[in-house]
């Protein structure tokens, strides 16, 4: 069993007699995980939120006009499937693939917990980092997938020769988070073709933020699942879509699968505002130049105030302070309505995963660094 199943058994042990847990005789029979934790979503006004990775900026503009033309009797209906919608069709066209290339879901997680689902079914573990998407392990473990976490080196990267062992499937985010370092798409490549006999998933969900995708590779390798989302570089996060991309078998296989679960997860909404979304590329480049402008200045500004930090390619910056630890600075910043995300974790728990703001927002936390904290 692992160690989040017993963990997760050892903390509903409530009753205890004669120095023994006690399980009620139902609870035998509970599938027992112990679920991802978040970031907060505080729900006070006024703080600066740099602790989940939201895009700091509206939605495009085309989106907020779409929902005053929404046609409220379509709600009585239940939505199409996906696939067949414009949202499959926009995409398609944007990436210059074929809609039986993808398969759209309720955020990148719902995609990515219907992936492990359908293709990690071997008895073999899957791979994926050590230090990576805190997501990975509890799909693994709600369904019984046997995993084995690879270490990254000591600069927090990836080293692909970890990956040619058998294994069951592989999964890594690129760029990785929480720590924004991007991989050679040379390096990626060498991951998927290391693993033909088994599906490779690459979670792109910041690679929007000056990184090299790995979906042109979609055409060479019928083993490869390209998983991205509109919650961070599109600021879609409220509305829950992300999307995959891969050989039209994989698609059909996710699909199936997906069916046989929830056939309806797509809602009407969600499905006629991410289309504005795609169409507006110009507005979407801006936002994701103007966050890599913002970034370029923290680097500069969090290096003055003596963090360091890996030269990060998302919508954030995972740094540690040379004298001041991760934690305080954590705990005071939240004192000053300035929230960013930290983990308890063996070898992360000195760094703080800052989210790129605005530069107003960014101007208020070197502020708030500098009089309160450095
Ligand atoms: C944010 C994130 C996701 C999930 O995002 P959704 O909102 O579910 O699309 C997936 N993978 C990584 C690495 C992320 O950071």
């Amino acid at each position: 069993m692992s160690r989040r199943l017993l963990s997760g058994m050892c903390r509903r042990h409530k009753v205890v007699k004669n120095g023994e847990a006690e399980l009620m005789k139902w609870e035998e029979n509970v599938r027992k995980v112990v679920p991802y934790t978040p970031g907060e979503q505080p729900r006070k006004d006024n703080i600066i939120k740099l602790n989940t990775n939201e895009s700091p900026y509206p939605p495009a503009p085309g989106v907020e006009r779409k929902i005053a033309e929404l046609d409220i009797d379509k709600m009585r209906l239940y939505p199409a499937f996906p696939e067949k919608t414009d949202l499959a069709g926009e995409l398609a066209d944007y990436y210059h693939i074929n809609r039986d290339q993808i398969f759209i879901g309720v955020g990148s997680d719902d995609v990515l917990s219907m992936a492990f689902l359908t293709f990690f079914q071997s008895e073999k573990p899957i791979f994926f980092p050590d230090i990576t998407y805190s997501f990975y392990d509890v799909w693994a473990d709600v369904y019984r997938i046997p995993y084995e976490t690879k270490v990254l080196d000591e600069n927090f990267c990836i080293r692909p020769e970890d990956y040619v062992q058998p294994n069951g499937g592989v999964i890594f985010p690129n760029p990785n988070a929480p720590t924004g370092i991007l991989m050679d798409i040379k390096k990626v490549e060498e991951i998927i073709a290391a693993n033909r006999d088994v599906v490779v998933i690459v979670d792109e969900a910041y690679i929007d933020f000056g990184g090299v995708s790995a979906l042109p590779l979609i055409e060479k390798y019928d083993n490869l699942l390209v998983v991205q989302t509109f919650s961070k570089s599109r600021a879609m996060a409220g509305m829950r879509i992300g999307y995959a991309m891969g050989n039209p078998k994989l698609i059909q296989y996710l699909n199936d699968v997906k069916y046989s679960v929830n056939s309806y997860t797509m809602n009407y909404t969600a499905l006629e505002l991410g289309v504005e979304s795609v169409r507006d590329e110009a507005y979407f480049k801006e936002c994701c130049n103007k966050i890599m402008k913002t970034r370029e200045e923290a680097e500069k500004e969090l290096t003055r105030l003596g963090f360091t930090f890996p030269k990060s390619y998302s919508n954030f910056i995972f740094a540690t302070h040379k004298e001041v630890p991760a934690q305080i600075i954590f705990e005071k910043l939240k004192e000053h309505d300035i929230y960013v995300r930290h983990w308890n974790k063996d070898r992360i728990d000195n760094y703080l995963r800052i989210t790129i703001g605005t530069d107003e927002q960014m101007k208020a936390l070197y502020n708030a660094l500098e009089e309160y904290i450095i």
